[in-house]
């Protein structure tokens, strides 16, 4: 069901998300219903029994009486912002089809930009540790396509001008587009499209591509039994094609100067907004389940370009 606007042109289920979280105090016990049901365990010896120190906000283990919290070992770990700004940061960043930019998080949630700027890359890690999960199948188009400029220690180091992502987009049996992989790649050598195919597609997915011969071979020879190939017509890439350029526009509308360093994690913005565009009045609680699985990534990390995404 897709989002309404109230009297003053505020979507419905802002208001709702408004009043729900309206507390710091309501915002951590979200975190601890959610971190319960994924099965909050002690990060040192596996025992999934606490005593709740509750001054400190710590749980001790019963077992070996370590003392952790609830945001150890998640995207959040470390963080020193409250919680009511990572929910609301959170459900921007899901709900705004065009995508928000850390400047207008500073701005609307009273915040230096570096803070803003290293607070939503850590909810787009949330969103790849999501998309990681998941593997297209069934009919699949496939092709790459450019992002914009690459960094600059490609283009020195390989003569590579591009951002180079390679686009996965499963459809229905009447052609219409399901979900999608968006996956940054630093060159389309044979080795790199198989390994990109092998964390995208389930085996047994039918593929349709473009022209390209190295697709068509890397693809074939190790999905030779499960994968059928073929030269994909102009109608049948439409679609795909349709969707990556509405995310360049995207990308171009409110990503100034994006940095190719955090390419894919722009991406996975993109494809978390894109896959759940059908479960729009949800997307905001499903972002919220994904903390107990997401990944700690620090601000120097990020910085340096050698976290991973
Ligand atoms: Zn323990």
């Amino acid at each position: 069901m897709p989002l309404t606007h109230n009297s003053e042109g505020e979507p419905i289920g802002f208001t709702a998300f408004a009043a729900k979280y309206a507390t710091e105090e309501a915002c951590y016990n979200k975190l601890y219903e959610i971190r319960q049901e994924a099965g909050f365990c002690c990060p040192r010896c596996g025992c999934c029994v606490f005593y709740p120190i509750q001054k400190r906000k710590l749980y001790q283990c019963k077992e070996c009486r370590h003392q952790t919290s609830l945001i150890v070992g998640t995207a959040m770990e470390g963080t020193h912002l409250p919680l009511r700004k990572w929910f609301w940061a959170m459900y921007l960043v899901a709900t705004d089809k065009r995508g928000i930019s850390a400047l207008a998080i500073q701005k609307q949630l009273h915040m230096t930009y570096n803070t803003a700027w290293f607070l939503v890359q850590r909810i787009r890690q949330m969103m790849g540790n999501r998309e990681e999960n998941y593997m297209l199948l069934g009919i699949i188009s496939f092709e790459d396509a450019d992002f914009g400029r690459a960094p600059k220690e490609l283009i020195q180091s390989r003569g590579k001008r591009k951002c180079k992502v390679l686009v996965g987009m499963s459809k229905t049996e009447s052609g219409k587009p399901r979900y999608a992989k968006f996956i940054y790649v630093k060159d389309l050598k044979g080795k790199t499209i198989q390994e990109a195919a092998d964390r995208a597609f389930m085996p047994g997915a039918k593929i349709e591509t473009g022209t390209c011969r190295s697709y068509r071979k890397q693809i074939k020879e190790k999905y030779l039994t499960s994968y059928a190939t073929k030269d994909a017509t102009k109608e049948e890439l439409l679609w795909l094609r349709t969707v990556v350029s509405n995310i360049k526009l995207l990308f171009n509308g409110t990503y100034h100067g994006l940095d190719a360093r955090h390419m894919q994690r722009y991406l996975n913005e993109a494809a978390y907004r894109f896959n759940r565009r059908k479960m729009e009045d949800m997307i905001f609680d499903r972002l919220l389940a994904t903390i107990p699985g997401s990944s700690h990534i620090t601000y120097r990390e990020l910085t340096r370009g050698t976290g991973r995404v």
